[in-house]
Protein backbone atom coordinates (compact mmCIF):
# COMPACT_ATOMS: atom_id res chain seq x y z
CA UNK A 1 0.00 0.00 0.00
CA UNK A 2 1.67 3.04 -1.16
CA UNK A 3 1.88 5.93 2.07
CA UNK A 4 0.37 8.95 1.88
CA UNK A 5 2.10 11.98 3.59
CA UNK A 6 -0.04 14.37 5.44
CA UNK A 7 1.43 17.16 6.95
CA UNK A 8 -0.65 18.71 10.02
CA UNK A 9 -0.83 22.43 11.05
CA UNK A 10 -3.31 22.71 13.67
CA UNK A 11 -2.47 26.57 14.35
CA UNK A 12 -4.26 28.34 17.05
CA UNK A 13 -7.09 28.80 19.29
CA UNK A 14 -9.33 25.67 18.85
CA UNK A 15 -7.01 24.47 15.88
CA UNK A 16 -4.82 22.04 17.84
CA UNK A 17 -8.35 20.63 20.02
CA UNK A 18 -9.87 20.23 16.58
CA UNK A 19 -7.45 18.69 14.89
CA UNK A 20 -6.42 16.20 17.74
CA UNK A 21 -9.91 14.39 16.84
CA UNK A 22 -9.00 14.03 12.85
CA UNK A 23 -5.58 12.69 14.36
CA UNK A 24 -7.61 9.66 15.79
CA UNK A 25 -9.89 9.39 12.50
CA UNK A 26 -6.74 9.33 10.80
CA UNK A 27 -5.74 6.31 13.36
CA UNK A 28 -9.38 4.32 12.80
CA UNK A 29 -8.33 4.51 8.65
CA UNK A 30 -4.56 3.31 9.41
CA UNK A 31 -5.44 0.61 11.60
CA UNK A 32 -8.62 -0.55 9.61
CA UNK A 33 -6.29 -1.12 6.81
CA UNK A 34 -7.99 0.85 4.40
CA UNK A 35 -4.71 3.35 3.54
CA UNK A 36 -1.45 3.99 5.06
CA UNK A 37 -1.37 7.97 5.91
CA UNK A 38 1.68 9.04 7.51
CA UNK A 39 1.31 12.10 9.19
CA UNK A 40 3.72 14.74 10.33
CA UNK A 41 2.73 18.07 12.73
CA UNK A 42 4.16 21.43 12.50
CA UNK A 43 3.59 25.25 12.93
CA UNK A 44 1.94 27.63 11.82
CA UNK A 45 0.26 31.19 12.66
CA UNK A 46 0.62 32.80 15.99
CA UNK A 47 2.28 29.80 17.53
CA UNK A 48 5.06 29.36 14.55
CA UNK A 49 5.20 33.30 15.35
CA UNK A 50 6.20 32.91 18.74
CA UNK A 51 8.50 30.00 18.17
CA UNK A 52 10.24 31.64 14.74
CA UNK A 53 9.23 34.99 14.55
CA UNK A 54 7.25 34.25 11.39
CA UNK A 55 3.76 32.80 10.73
CA UNK A 56 5.76 29.94 8.60
CA UNK A 57 9.11 28.97 8.63
CA UNK A 58 11.03 27.88 5.85
CA UNK A 59 11.07 24.65 7.12
CA UNK A 60 7.65 23.88 7.39
CA UNK A 61 6.96 25.40 3.78
CA UNK A 62 9.39 23.14 2.29
CA UNK A 63 7.37 20.28 4.40
CA UNK A 64 4.24 21.45 2.84
CA UNK A 65 5.47 21.25 -0.68
CA UNK A 66 6.89 17.65 -0.36
CA UNK A 67 3.54 16.24 1.33
CA UNK A 68 0.48 14.61 -0.49
CA UNK A 69 -1.74 17.01 1.82
CA UNK A 70 -1.77 19.74 3.82
CA UNK A 71 -4.50 19.88 6.92
CA UNK A 72 -4.65 23.24 8.76
CA UNK A 73 -6.80 23.88 12.07
CA UNK A 74 -7.40 27.83 12.43
CA UNK A 75 -4.62 30.47 12.51
CA UNK A 76 -4.70 33.92 14.71
CA UNK A 77 -6.30 35.61 17.87
CA UNK A 78 -5.94 38.36 20.09
CA UNK A 79 -2.66 37.71 21.52
CA UNK A 80 -1.03 38.60 18.17
CA UNK A 81 -3.04 41.72 17.01
CA UNK A 82 -0.11 44.23 17.52
CA UNK A 83 2.16 41.55 15.24
CA UNK A 84 3.78 43.47 12.20
CA UNK A 85 1.76 43.22 9.23
CA UNK A 86 3.73 40.82 7.43
CA UNK A 87 4.18 38.53 10.14
CA UNK A 88 0.61 37.98 11.38
CA UNK A 89 -0.77 34.45 11.58
CA UNK A 90 -3.24 35.00 8.52
CA UNK A 91 0.81 35.47 6.67
CA UNK A 92 1.59 31.54 7.12
CA UNK A 93 -2.21 31.03 5.20
CA UNK A 94 -1.75 33.20 2.98
CA UNK A 95 2.08 31.88 2.04
CA UNK A 96 0.92 28.72 2.27
CA UNK A 97 -1.87 29.30 -0.33
CA UNK A 98 0.32 31.28 -2.35
CA UNK A 99 3.96 28.99 -2.11
CA UNK A 100 1.15 25.88 -3.24
CA UNK A 101 -0.19 27.90 -5.99
CA UNK A 102 -4.01 26.66 -4.55
CA UNK A 103 -5.85 28.53 -7.53
CA UNK A 104 -9.32 26.50 -6.52
CA UNK A 105 -11.43 27.09 -3.21
CA UNK A 106 -13.77 24.04 -3.27
CA UNK A 107 -16.70 24.47 -0.29
CA UNK A 108 -19.34 22.32 0.22
CA UNK A 109 -23.03 23.64 1.53
CA UNK A 110 -23.96 20.39 2.88
CA UNK A 111 -27.12 20.18 5.00
CA UNK A 112 -27.57 17.07 7.66
CA UNK A 113 -31.45 16.48 7.41
CA UNK A 114 -30.98 16.37 11.35
CA UNK A 115 -29.83 20.05 11.42
CA UNK A 116 -32.14 21.39 8.77
CA UNK A 117 -34.12 23.17 11.42
CA UNK A 118 -30.83 25.33 12.63
CA UNK A 119 -30.74 27.08 8.87
CA UNK A 120 -32.05 30.64 8.84
CA UNK A 121 -33.89 29.31 5.66
CA UNK A 122 -37.26 27.14 5.64
CA UNK A 123 -36.33 23.23 6.10
CA UNK A 124 -37.98 22.23 3.06
CA UNK A 125 -35.38 24.26 1.56
CA UNK A 126 -32.52 22.91 2.70
CA UNK A 127 -32.97 19.36 4.51
CA UNK A 128 -30.56 17.10 1.44
CA UNK A 129 -29.41 20.47 0.30
CA UNK A 130 -25.88 19.42 -1.16
CA UNK A 131 -23.78 22.30 -3.22
CA UNK A 132 -20.46 22.76 -4.07
CA UNK A 133 -19.29 26.50 -4.51
CA UNK A 134 -15.46 26.63 -6.50
CA UNK A 135 -14.68 29.84 -6.24
CA UNK A 136 -11.26 31.62 -7.99
CA UNK A 137 -8.91 32.24 -5.13
CA UNK A 138 -5.64 33.71 -6.57
CA UNK A 139 -6.72 36.61 -8.79
CA UNK A 140 -9.16 38.65 -9.32
CA UNK A 141 -9.85 41.77 -7.17
CA UNK A 142 -8.05 41.16 -4.08
CA UNK A 143 -4.61 40.47 -6.35
CA UNK A 144 -4.67 43.17 -9.28
CA UNK A 145 -2.52 45.53 -9.75
CA UNK A 146 -2.83 49.07 -9.23
CA UNK A 147 -4.32 48.35 -5.87
CA UNK A 148 -3.84 51.78 -3.95
CA UNK A 149 -4.82 54.80 -2.16
CA UNK A 150 -3.55 58.20 -3.36
CA UNK A 151 -3.93 61.41 -1.59
CA UNK A 152 -5.55 64.03 -3.70
CA UNK A 153 -4.88 66.90 -1.61
CA UNK A 154 -7.65 68.84 -0.38
CA UNK A 155 -8.75 66.08 2.42
CA UNK A 156 -9.71 64.26 -0.72
CA UNK A 157 -8.19 60.47 -1.59
CA UNK A 158 -9.15 58.01 -4.19
CA UNK A 159 -9.00 53.96 -3.77
CA UNK A 160 -8.41 51.68 -6.39
CA UNK A 161 -8.34 48.62 -6.51
CA UNK A 162 -7.97 46.11 -10.12
CA UNK A 163 -10.33 43.49 -11.19
CA UNK A 164 -8.60 41.54 -13.81
CA UNK A 165 -8.33 38.24 -15.11
CA UNK A 166 -6.43 36.05 -17.78
CA UNK A 167 -7.82 33.30 -19.90
CA UNK A 168 -5.81 30.08 -17.96
CA UNK A 169 -6.69 31.57 -14.86
CA UNK A 170 -10.69 31.44 -15.97
CA UNK A 171 -9.95 28.12 -17.95
CA UNK A 172 -8.69 26.28 -15.00
CA UNK A 173 -11.04 27.03 -12.61
CA UNK A 174 -13.67 26.37 -14.91
CA UNK A 175 -11.83 22.91 -15.84
CA UNK A 176 -12.51 21.77 -11.83
CA UNK A 177 -16.05 22.56 -12.06
CA UNK A 178 -17.07 20.52 -14.80
CA UNK A 179 -14.70 17.56 -13.49
CA UNK A 180 -16.57 18.04 -10.52
CA UNK A 181 -19.89 17.89 -11.86
CA UNK A 182 -18.79 15.01 -13.42
CA UNK A 183 -18.72 12.92 -10.39
CA UNK A 184 -21.97 15.00 -8.75
CA UNK A 185 -25.17 15.90 -10.61
CA UNK A 186 -23.30 16.91 -14.01
CA UNK A 187 -24.62 20.72 -13.34
CA UNK A 188 -22.40 23.71 -13.50
CA UNK A 189 -23.61 27.29 -12.69
CA UNK A 190 -21.49 29.77 -13.52
CA UNK A 191 -21.68 33.36 -11.89
CA UNK A 192 -20.65 36.14 -13.22
CA UNK A 193 -21.09 40.43 -14.07
CA UNK A 194 -20.31 40.44 -17.82
CA UNK A 195 -23.68 42.81 -17.93
CA UNK A 196 -21.37 45.26 -16.66
CA UNK A 197 -17.80 43.96 -16.56
CA UNK A 198 -14.85 43.36 -18.70
CA UNK A 199 -14.00 40.45 -16.83
CA UNK A 200 -17.64 38.93 -16.77
CA UNK A 201 -17.69 39.09 -20.56
CA UNK A 202 -14.08 37.29 -20.77
CA UNK A 203 -15.30 35.12 -17.93
CA UNK A 204 -18.51 34.11 -20.12
CA UNK A 205 -17.12 33.57 -23.03
CA UNK A 206 -13.81 31.56 -21.68
CA UNK A 207 -16.14 29.28 -19.82
CA UNK A 208 -18.90 28.86 -22.71
CA UNK A 209 -15.40 27.48 -24.93
CA UNK A 210 -14.50 25.51 -23.06
CA UNK A 211 -17.47 24.12 -22.47
CA UNK A 212 -18.14 23.21 -26.10
CA UNK A 213 -14.55 21.94 -26.29
CA UNK A 214 -14.35 19.47 -23.69
CA UNK A 215 -17.13 19.35 -21.35
CA UNK A 216 -20.24 19.13 -23.66
CA UNK A 217 -21.42 16.66 -21.78
CA UNK A 218 -22.21 18.94 -18.18
CA UNK A 219 -25.26 20.88 -18.18
CA UNK A 220 -24.03 24.52 -18.23
CA UNK A 221 -26.09 27.42 -17.02
CA UNK A 222 -24.52 31.01 -17.40
CA UNK A 223 -26.24 33.22 -13.97
CA UNK A 224 -25.42 36.85 -13.22
CA UNK A 225 -23.84 36.88 -10.06
CA UNK A 226 -26.38 39.13 -8.14
CA UNK A 227 -29.16 36.58 -9.55
CA UNK A 228 -27.36 33.84 -8.02
CA UNK A 229 -27.25 35.30 -4.39
CA UNK A 230 -30.75 35.56 -4.58
CA UNK A 231 -31.81 32.15 -5.88
CA UNK A 232 -29.64 30.36 -3.45
CA UNK A 233 -31.60 31.86 -0.57
CA UNK A 234 -34.79 31.42 -2.71
CA UNK A 235 -34.26 27.92 -4.21
CA UNK A 236 -30.71 27.12 -3.42
CA UNK A 237 -31.37 22.67 -3.93
CA UNK A 238 -31.64 23.96 -7.72
CA UNK A 239 -27.79 23.86 -7.98
CA UNK A 240 -25.49 21.31 -8.20
CA UNK A 241 -22.08 23.30 -8.70
CA UNK A 242 -21.64 26.90 -9.01
CA UNK A 243 -18.23 27.99 -10.32
CA UNK A 244 -17.44 31.93 -9.76
CA UNK A 245 -14.73 34.67 -9.12
CA UNK A 246 -12.35 35.40 -6.05
CA UNK A 247 -14.75 38.35 -4.90
CA UNK A 248 -17.62 36.33 -6.24
CA UNK A 249 -17.09 33.31 -4.44
CA UNK A 250 -16.17 34.54 -1.07
CA UNK A 251 -19.84 36.44 -0.96
CA UNK A 252 -21.66 33.29 -2.45
CA UNK A 253 -19.66 30.26 -0.22
CA UNK A 254 -20.52 32.76 3.07
CA UNK A 255 -24.25 33.19 1.86
CA UNK A 256 -24.61 29.25 1.28
CA UNK A 257 -23.23 29.00 3.88
CA UNK A 258 -26.28 30.19 6.39
CA UNK A 259 -28.14 27.60 4.73
CA UNK A 260 -26.63 24.98 6.33
CA UNK A 261 -26.81 25.76 10.27
CA UNK A 262 -23.02 26.79 11.91
CA UNK A 263 -19.59 27.57 11.35
CA UNK A 264 -18.53 24.68 13.00
CA UNK A 265 -19.77 22.42 10.29
CA UNK A 266 -18.13 23.80 7.42
CA UNK A 267 -15.47 21.79 5.88
CA UNK A 268 -12.98 23.14 2.71
CA UNK A 269 -10.68 22.39 0.08
CA UNK A 270 -7.95 24.34 -2.11
CA UNK A 271 -6.47 22.68 -5.10
CA UNK A 272 -3.43 23.45 -7.11
CA UNK A 273 -2.67 22.50 -10.62
CA UNK A 274 -2.29 19.22 -11.64
CA UNK A 275 1.25 18.09 -12.17
CA UNK A 276 2.16 15.43 -14.98
CA UNK A 277 1.53 12.47 -12.89
CA UNK A 278 -2.15 13.99 -11.99
CA UNK A 279 -1.56 14.78 -8.74
CA UNK A 280 -2.55 18.33 -6.75
CA UNK A 281 -1.07 20.04 -4.44
CA UNK A 282 -4.42 20.84 -1.99
CA UNK A 283 -4.62 22.15 1.39
CA UNK A 284 -7.81 21.47 3.58
CA UNK A 285 -9.40 23.60 5.89
CA UNK A 286 -12.00 24.22 8.39
CA UNK A 287 -14.03 27.59 6.84
CA UNK A 288 -13.94 28.87 10.91
CA UNK A 289 -11.57 30.88 12.50
CA UNK A 290 -9.87 30.08 15.90
CA UNK A 291 -12.58 31.27 18.16
CA UNK A 292 -10.34 32.43 20.67
CA UNK A 293 -13.62 33.02 22.85
CA UNK A 294 -14.03 29.22 23.11
CA UNK A 295 -10.18 28.08 22.88
CA UNK A 296 -9.76 25.83 25.67
CA UNK A 297 -12.88 25.08 27.21
CA UNK A 298 -13.06 21.12 25.09
CA UNK A 299 -16.27 23.15 23.71
CA UNK A 300 -15.32 23.34 19.76
CA UNK A 301 -17.46 21.97 17.14
CA UNK A 302 -14.81 19.21 15.34
CA UNK A 303 -17.01 18.33 12.35
CA UNK A 304 -15.94 21.00 9.86
CA UNK A 305 -12.12 19.97 10.41
CA UNK A 306 -13.47 16.09 10.30
CA UNK A 307 -15.25 16.76 6.87
CA UNK A 308 -12.03 18.71 5.72
CA UNK A 309 -10.19 15.55 5.98
CA UNK A 310 -12.65 13.50 4.01
CA UNK A 311 -12.45 16.14 1.20
CA UNK A 312 -8.88 15.18 1.26
CA UNK A 313 -9.55 11.46 1.48
CA UNK A 314 -11.47 12.08 -2.18
CA UNK A 315 -9.76 14.44 -3.92
CA UNK A 316 -6.30 13.69 -2.61
CA UNK A 317 -6.16 10.34 -1.63
CA UNK A 318 -8.30 8.48 -3.94
CA UNK A 319 -10.33 6.72 -1.42
CA UNK A 320 -13.37 8.36 -1.93
CA UNK A 321 -15.57 5.52 -0.41
CA UNK A 322 -13.92 5.51 2.81
CA UNK A 323 -14.73 9.68 2.40
CA UNK A 324 -18.42 8.50 2.15
CA UNK A 325 -18.32 6.31 5.33
CA UNK A 326 -16.95 9.40 7.54
CA UNK A 327 -20.14 11.87 6.39
CA UNK A 328 -21.93 8.92 7.11
CA UNK A 329 -20.68 8.70 10.34
CA UNK A 330 -21.26 11.91 11.18
CA UNK A 331 -24.85 11.85 9.66
CA UNK A 332 -25.58 9.08 11.56
CA UNK A 333 -24.02 11.07 15.22
CA UNK A 334 -26.56 14.24 14.37
CA UNK A 335 -28.80 11.32 13.68
CA UNK A 336 -28.82 9.93 17.16
CA UNK A 337 -29.23 13.87 18.75
CA UNK A 338 -25.54 14.46 19.74
CA UNK A 339 -24.63 17.75 19.74
CA UNK A 340 -21.57 20.37 19.99
CA UNK A 341 -22.54 23.09 21.93
CA UNK A 342 -22.97 25.43 18.84
CA UNK A 343 -25.58 23.28 17.12
CA UNK A 344 -27.35 22.29 20.41
CA UNK A 345 -31.35 21.70 20.12
CA UNK A 346 -33.83 20.83 22.47
CA UNK A 347 -33.90 17.24 23.34
CA UNK A 348 -30.88 16.34 21.96
CA UNK A 349 -27.36 15.26 24.11
CA UNK A 350 -24.71 17.78 24.38
CA UNK A 351 -21.08 16.69 23.80
CA UNK A 352 -17.48 18.14 24.54
CA UNK A 353 -14.85 18.36 21.11
CA UNK A 354 -13.33 14.95 22.36
CA UNK A 355 -16.75 12.77 23.03
CA UNK A 356 -18.09 14.21 19.61
CA UNK A 357 -14.75 12.76 17.89
CA UNK A 358 -15.34 9.84 19.71
CA UNK A 359 -19.04 9.57 18.91
CA UNK A 360 -17.81 9.50 15.14
CA UNK A 361 -15.07 6.84 15.49
CA UNK A 362 -17.69 4.93 17.13
CA UNK A 363 -20.09 5.12 14.40
CA UNK A 364 -17.45 4.32 11.71
CA UNK A 365 -17.78 0.38 12.84
CA UNK A 366 -21.31 0.93 13.02
CA UNK A 367 -22.61 -1.16 9.85
CA UNK A 368 -24.94 1.57 7.49
CA UNK A 369 -28.73 1.33 8.35
P1 LIG B 1 -14.29 32.41 14.18
O1 LIG B 1 -14.71 31.53 13.07
O2 LIG B 1 -13.03 32.02 14.87
O3 LIG B 1 -15.45 32.47 15.29
C1 LIG B 1 -16.74 33.04 15.04
C2 LIG B 1 -17.75 32.49 16.07
O4 LIG B 1 -18.04 31.13 15.76
C3 LIG B 1 -17.19 32.48 17.49
O5 LIG B 1 -18.24 32.76 18.40
C4 LIG B 1 -16.72 31.05 17.70
O6 LIG B 1 -16.76 30.61 19.03
C5 LIG B 1 -17.69 30.26 16.83
N1 LIG B 1 -17.05 29.07 16.26
C6 LIG B 1 -16.15 29.04 15.24
N2 LIG B 1 -15.75 27.80 15.02
C7 LIG B 1 -16.39 27.02 15.90
C8 LIG B 1 -16.39 25.61 16.17
N3 LIG B 1 -15.63 24.75 15.47
N4 LIG B 1 -17.17 25.15 17.17
C9 LIG B 1 -17.95 25.98 17.88
N5 LIG B 1 -18.02 27.31 17.68
C10 LIG B 1 -17.23 27.82 16.69
O7 LIG B 1 -14.17 33.89 13.59
P2 LIG B 1 -13.67 35.23 14.28
O8 LIG B 1 -14.11 35.28 15.72
O9 LIG B 1 -14.05 36.31 13.36
O10 LIG B 1 -12.08 35.15 14.25
C11 LIG B 1 -11.27 34.67 15.34
C12 LIG B 1 -9.84 34.56 14.87
O11 LIG B 1 -9.75 33.58 13.83
C13 LIG B 1 -9.29 35.86 14.26
O12 LIG B 1 -7.95 36.00 14.66
C14 LIG B 1 -9.38 35.64 12.76
O13 LIG B 1 -8.42 36.38 12.06
C15 LIG B 1 -9.09 34.16 12.68
N6 LIG B 1 -9.63 33.50 11.49
C16 LIG B 1 -8.86 32.52 10.95
C17 LIG B 1 -9.32 31.81 9.86
C18 LIG B 1 -8.45 30.71 9.33
O14 LIG B 1 -7.53 30.28 10.00
N7 LIG B 1 -8.74 30.18 8.15
C19 LIG B 1 -10.58 32.06 9.33
C20 LIG B 1 -11.39 33.04 9.93
C21 LIG B 1 -10.89 33.75 11.02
Amino acid sequence: MTPYKLLLLPGDGIGPEVMAEVAQIIGWVNDRGLASIETETDLVGGCAYDAHGEAISDLTMAKALQADAVMLGAVGGPKWDGVAYDQRPEAGLLRLRKDLQLFANLRPAICYPALADASSLKRDRVDGLDIMIVRELTGGVYFGEPKEITDLGHGQKRAVDTQVYETYEIERIAAVAFELARKRRNLVHSADKRNVMKTGVLWHEVVTRLHKERYADVTLQHILADNCAMQLMRQPKQFDVIVTDNLFGDMLSDEAAMATGSLGMLPSASLGAADATGRRRALYEPVHGSAPDIAGLGIANPIATIASFAMCLRYSFELGDTADRIEAAIASVLDQGYRTADIMQEGCQKLGTDAMGEAIVTALDRPAA
